[in-house]
């Protein structure tokens, strides 16, 4: 019986509806009487007639409660084993929906193992204008978010290498104020930027964003034009650079280091855009087409190069590195 079918079962406390070869899930949950104890079984508390709880079912059998995960595609909503779900790089197998990774699970997943070398850890942000949103002070939230991502900044950058080929990386992580562009996500990326002009490393940004950072008005929009400028110097210098867009990448970023790509790549059904579709139709007062400012779209239109699916990213980028620095990488490619 598929695993599936059996959370979807209703479950009466006689368990007249429990099929042969099936456990029986209520068991252990709420305690049946004894069959010796009528008076028991009077006083006993009528058996529950709600659909069968996974969540008890789990707990009664101390496994851990994340076992299953749900894809988080309203249009599919599958359940998966989470180990299944793991192995295969955190995609949904029913409709291959790529779910967010943070910067921590996207080096692990992307660079070859242990290669990854952090670079301006130490870089922490400030808070220049003494902002305040929503009745918490900038600084504070600040706090909170580096307590719960256990990172200094929405941006990870380092050196690394993809099948023996080094290179540099600066990933995003959105669960870090939605990885808005600060000015030390701005800085590190330059600095980034920089040191790849000196050791001539190809340098990947991986992006996702919301944007620039409202917390930090001007100076975060300012980052717009300091990645740029040294990206046009990366350009000179005849250094490649490689851009993979993730689910979402918008805003100033979009206008700025993640739109400048020697080579553009993207994972299926990322949003990739700068204004959110709904700001666009009031303003044009049309209806946007159906797919607007997903990768695929984006494809078409000739902004993004290639929608790469996450399994195939690290072989395209072990391909591209070869291609642009004429290094053979440690694994052998057909084509
Ligand atoms: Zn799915």
């Amino acid at each position: 019986m598929p695993i599936r079918d059996l959370f979807r079962r209703d479950h009466r406390a006689d368990g007249s509806t429990a099929p042969a070869g099936t456990v029986e899930p209520s068991a252990g949950v709420v305690p049946a009487p004894a069959d010796d104890d009528e008076a028991a079984r009077e006083l006993a508390p009528p058996p529950p007639r709600s659909r069968f709880s996974p969540r008890a079912w789990i707990g009664a059998r101390n496994v851990p409660a994340n076992l299953w995960v749900r894809c988080v595609n309203e249009r599919c909503k599958e359940l998966i084993y989470t180990r299944e779900f793991e192995k295969n790089l955190r995609v949904c197998q029913k409709c291959q929906h790529h779910a967010r990774l943070s910067a921590t699970e996207r080096i692990g997943m992307l660079l070859d193992e242990g290669s990854f070398d952090d670079e301006d850890r130490g870089l922490r942000p400030g808070d220049p204008l003494g902002f305040v949103s929503a009745g918490q002070r900038y600084q504070d939230k600040l706090v909170e978010t580096q307590d719960k991502t256990g990172l200094p900044e929405a941006v990870v950058c380092g050196i690394g290498a993809i099948e023996s080929v080094p290179l540099r990386v600066a990933v995003a992580d959105f669960s870090f104020m939605g990885a808005s562009m600060g000015s030390v996500v701005g800085e590190k990326i330059a600095r980034a930027i920089e040191r790849s002009l000196d050791d001539r490393l190809p340098f990947l940004a991986v992006c996702s964003s919301g944007g620039a950072r409202m917390h930090e008005g001007i100076f975060s929009l300012m980052q717009m034009a300091k990645t740029s400028a040294a990206l046009a110097r990366l350009g000179e210098a005849r250094v490649p650079f490689f851009c993979l867009l993730t689910d979402p990448t918008t805003g100033g970023v979009t206008a700025s280091f993640a739109g400048l790509g020697d080579v553009m790549l993207a994972e299926p059904g990322a949003l990739v855009g700068f204004a959110g579709p709904r700001v666009i139709e009031q303003i044009t007062k049309q209806k946007l087409p159906p797919g607007t400012q997903r990768a695929e779209f984006q494809l078409e239109h000739g902004m993004i190069d290639k929608v790469v699916h996450r399994r195939d990213l690290r072989p395209t980028l072990a391909r591209l590195l070869a291609l642009y620095t004429g290094q053979p990488t440690a694994a052998r490619h057909g084509g």
